[in-house]
């Protein structure tokens, strides 16, 4: 049976959420965009006089914001701007039952093993059979993730991981377990490579994969490095930025627009996972971990190792 995806639906309008999104949206395929009722929006707090209308969209607060957010950011994820219209939000109490309209549904919910449990077992509920159901995840084991799933969810499970921002990065991973259909898979490398337009790589189900694996090495080796050489962070992004020809991608730049909450969770999927002098590499220096506790998470908050400009 031929495979279309007419619709698809994002699960977290995050960073990369709303990436993704957009980048569906630029190709012309239809988006719904669900992310959680933020607190501040729940019925509690909006007046019992509000109208229908007007509750849903302070429910669809973080999806909405998401939307919005697409307009300003640089370099620009949509490639027009009429494309937004194309991506429907929403949110995941009131809109889970029309997962049911999605060909395709992407998780993009924050790197958290039970979090991304809880989601795809709501998502079961409501996906028609068939559809495919994947994770945007860094680096978690994608088969825990469908642990207690039907048979069909996990025929039609896997790994699609994009990476930062999803218009302009070329790679797209693509991660099946042994439970996957092989023409899912098939399906998934082709559609990847044909209609999103990524280099796609088909990676093994390991901590962190391949890009992340070797990425999160390289970086932290080089903030444990930098810490020992006394260096400064504008000494090690000139030196591993524009001087390698990487003028956007330095080390900082990179965590900023990452996000250092979302790195942190990623260097964690191997430290869980390794032993010795290796899980030392992957233990991320204590100024950090303080940065995350002080919000100072980068863009998506305004300050991380830069200012936001
Ligand atoms: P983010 O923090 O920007 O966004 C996460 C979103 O998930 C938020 O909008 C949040 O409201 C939502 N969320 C939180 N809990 C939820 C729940 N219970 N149900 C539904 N939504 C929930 O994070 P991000 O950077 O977009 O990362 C999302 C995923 O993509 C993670 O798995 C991350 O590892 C992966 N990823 C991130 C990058 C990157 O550069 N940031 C790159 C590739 C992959």
């Amino acid at each position: 049976m031929a495979r279309h995806i007419k619709k698809a639906a994002v699960i977290g309008s995050g960073i990369m959420g709303s990436g993704i999104a957009a980048h569906l949206a630029n190709i012309g395929i239809p988006v719904l965009l669900l992310d959680i009722v933020p607190k501040d929006a729940q019925d509690e707090a909006v007046s019992g006089t509000t109208a229908v209308l007007e509750r849903k969209k302070a429910r669809n607060a973080l999806a909405e914001g998401a939307v919005k957010q697409l307009h300003k950011q640089k370099p620009a994820p949509l490639a027009r701007k009429e494309n937004a219209d194309l991506i429907e939000p929403g949110n995941l109490e009131d809109d889970l039952h029309r997962l049911e309209e999605a060909d395709w549904i992407i998780e993009v919910v924050v790197e958290n093993l039970e979090v991304k449990k809880k989601v795809f077992a709501q998502v079961e509920e409501y996906r028609k059979p068939g559809s495919l159901v994947t994770s945007n995840t860094s680096g978690i084991s994608i088969e825990a993730m469908a642990e207690g799933r039907s048979e069909d969810f996990q025929r039609h499970f896997l790994g699609t991981h994009f990476f930062n921002p999803p218009r302009y990065l070329k790679l797209l991973e693509v991660i099946p377990t042994k439970h996957t259909d092989a023409d899912v898979v098939q399906f998934m490398k082709r559609f990847g490579e044909d209609v999103l337009g990524k280099g796609v790589v088909l990676a093994k189900d390991t901590p962190n994969f391949i890009a992340n694996r070797i990425g999160t090495f390289g970086l932290l080796v080089t903030v444990q490095e930098m810490l020992k050489g006394g260096y400064s962070v504008g000494e090690v992004d000139s030196v591993t930025g524009p001087a390698l020809g990487r003028p956007k991608s330095a080390t900082f730049r990179t965590l900023d627009v990452v996000g250092l909450d979302t790195f942190m969770h990623v260097a964690k999927n191997v430290y869980d996972q390794v032993d010795g002098a290796e899980q030392q590499v992957f233990d991320p220096p204590s100024f950090m971990k303080k940065m995350v506790e002080e919000n100072r998470l980068g863009s998506k908050s305004g300050r991380g190792f830069y200012e936001k400009r």
